[in-house]
């Protein structure tokens, strides 16, 4: 029998487990979900993240030193970096322009903002206590950081991901400078390490669709509040339109500038949208969207290998959106009057903010303080606001994170195609890659 397809699958077991979520919550047993369901989630998480570094390391390296040409990497870092800013500004541009039309921030009345920032105060001020020691920095630290001082130190966090990529790219470099003969065995060590660390994400891809299940069946039993779900529905459908949108630009530029049809985009990177959405994480996600962009969307080792990790640390393109929305939705609200010049600095801010967002759940809201803090708002107006969007930020959070993974993806497929690395795929159809081959292993053997 025909396998279904991953993201069926993935999709099946979303649906299951927000219907389960449902029906404990109605009986009164949450604390079976929490305690006998929510840990398969857990551990699918740990084991992506748990792949995460050792993939960046085997995938770069061996990228890197497959390269023929090293002026090519320097072309395709510059184009990186560009066209992820560009498409931030346009996510950016897209966020206010809906908040400044819809204005949701009109459709709420004060008793609902006592109430709010009545029901979500600690959880925003922690929010603005995170966001001030970020606050504490220098405007060169990023680069500062960027560069490690003890690659195993490095290596043992996820959150240095820019650190090990760094590290990452001087080796392969020096490996591709150094003679030949003497590079060989190392090239052959990571060549066939990168083929070992592939094979265990589709170990671990095999559980997707059980893991969502438990994710989402807790998120639901985990979530409250309905109603002042209800209060914020216009702020919530502003971001959601804009990140919609967002999605018809990244198919729309992609049509014209590679030739690849929406379909196709949307068949090979769907997997991981959907674990984007199910985990809220593009650093979870990550080892799943390097996978699919190399082996679905037809984009060499080089570039997928470099794109889509550093797209996961800085390239935010829905978080930056929903910050900007939120921003002037919060000002509405709290009628701080906005001028024309306090929302282009929300372009700079929202920019900047999101490439310093962390790639977690949640992540989106701490830097969205250092926007606020850009208008001058106080910190009164700071803490009801931050709890004023609390209550609709996770659902917001699982899609605007589908939205950063999908532009990473489109990021890499515009870079392979400028510089003659997008291929046809490998895997062209609907089947799907990692049953099939399992299956065809286990028929072998
Ligand atoms: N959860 C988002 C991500 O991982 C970041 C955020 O917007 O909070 O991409």
């Amino acid at each position: 029998m025909k396998k279904m397809a991953l993201h069926w699958q993935i999709l099946l077991g979303m649906v299951a487990g927000v219907l389960l979520g449902i029906l404990f919550n109605n009986l009164g047993w949450r604390s079976f979900v929490v305690d006998w369901i929510k840990p398969f989630g857990t551990i699918f998480i740990k084991l992506l993240k748990l792949i995460a570094i050792p993939l960046i390391i085997a995938s770069l390296i061996k990228g890197i030193s497959d390269l023929k040409d090293i002026s090519k990497f320097s072309k395709m870092g510059l184009r990186t970096i560009m066209i992820y800013i560009m498409t931030t500004v346009i996510a950016i541009s897209i966020g206010l322009v809906y908040v400044n039309v819809i204005q949701p921030g009109n459709t709420i009345s004060e008793e609902t903002v006592a109430q709010l920032s009545a029901s979500y105060n600690t959880d925003a001020s922690a929010r603005i206590s995170s966001a001030e020691n970020r606050k504490a920095e220098g405007p060169l630290q990023f680069i500062v950081d960027m560069v490690p001082d003890n690659i195993f130190a490095a290596a043992s966090a996820n959150r240095n991901m820019l650190q090990v990529i760094f590290f990452t790219i001087l080796f392969g470099i020096s490996l591709l400078l150094v003679d030949e003969k003497q590079g060989a065995p190392i090239k052959a060590f990571f060549d066939s390490f990168n083929e070992v660390i592939m094979k265990m994400i589709d170990l671990i891809m095999l559980i997707a669709p059980y893991a969502v299940f438990a994710l989402l069946a807790s998120l639901v039993v985990e979530t409250t509040n309905g109603d002042l779900f209800a209060a914020l529905a216009w702020y919530a459908l502003t971001v959601v339109l804009g990140l919609i949108t967002m999605i018809a630009v990244y198919v729309t530029i992609l049509y014209f500038y590679t030739g690849k049809k929406p379909k196709f985009f949307f068949n090979g990177i769907m997997p991981a949208q959907l674990l984007a959405f199910s985990t809220s994480s593009s650093a979870a996600t990550l080892p799943v969207t390097m996978e699919r962009v190399e082996e679905h969307l037809g984009v060499d080792k080089e570039v997928t290998a470099f794109v889509c990790p550093v797209g996961a640390t800085i390239n935010m393109d829905g978080t930056s959106l929903y910050q900007a929305v939120a921003a002037v939705f919060i000002c509405q609200t709290l009628n701080c009057g906005l001028t024309l010049t306090d929302q282009l600095t929300i372009v700079l801010t929202a920019l900047l903010a999101s490439i310093g967002s962390a790639a977690v759940p949640g992540a989106g809201m701490v830097m969205l303080v250092i926007v606020l803090d850009s208008l001058g708002v106080s910190k009164e107006t700071l803490m009801v606001g931050l709890a004023l969007i609390f209550a609709v930020d996770r659902p917001l959070d699982m899609l605007r994170t589908v939205v950063n993974v999908t532009g990473d993806a489109t990021v890499a497929m515009l870079v392979g195609k400028s510089i003659g690395k997008l291929h046809e795929p490998k895997v062209k159809n609907w089947d799907d890659y990692y049953f099939d081959n399992l299956e065809k292993e286990n028929l072998e053997s």
